[in-house]
């Protein structure tokens, strides 16, 4: 069963994108040469900002990224347990790392 919220007496199902083929890390650069930080993106493009550019996020907050439902979808496991393992290895800020 998906953890969701609750609409009066119906559970809405949601998913976390983190456990999707299709939410990608990535490095990208920042301040002096040969650092960098960590962001994740949907590569179906389904985050959006309200200006319709694409929104990426700090690899830190993956867990937070969640969905009522996702046509998309691609679950690469066992939801519960890849995120529980997942919250016990995320960074808890963001970090900038070296190449
Ligand atoms: S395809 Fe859907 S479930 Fe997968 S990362 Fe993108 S928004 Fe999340």
């Amino acid at each position: 069963m998906k953890s969701g919220k609750f609409l009066g007496s119906y559970k809405i199902p949601k998913v976390y994108c983190a456990n999707c083929a299709h939410c990608t890390v990535f490095k990208q650069r920042v301040g002096g040469i040969g650092s960098y930080v960590l962001r994740v993106r949907c590569s179906k493009g389904i985050w959006k900002k309200h200006s319709g550019e694409e929104k990426i996020y700090k690899y830190f907050t993956i867990v937070r990224r969640t969905r009522p439902a996702c046509p998309y979808y691609d679950p690469m496991g066992d939801e519960k347990a890849f995120i529980k393992e997942l919250r016990k290895s995320l960074p808890v800020k963001d970090e900038i790392y070296s190449f």
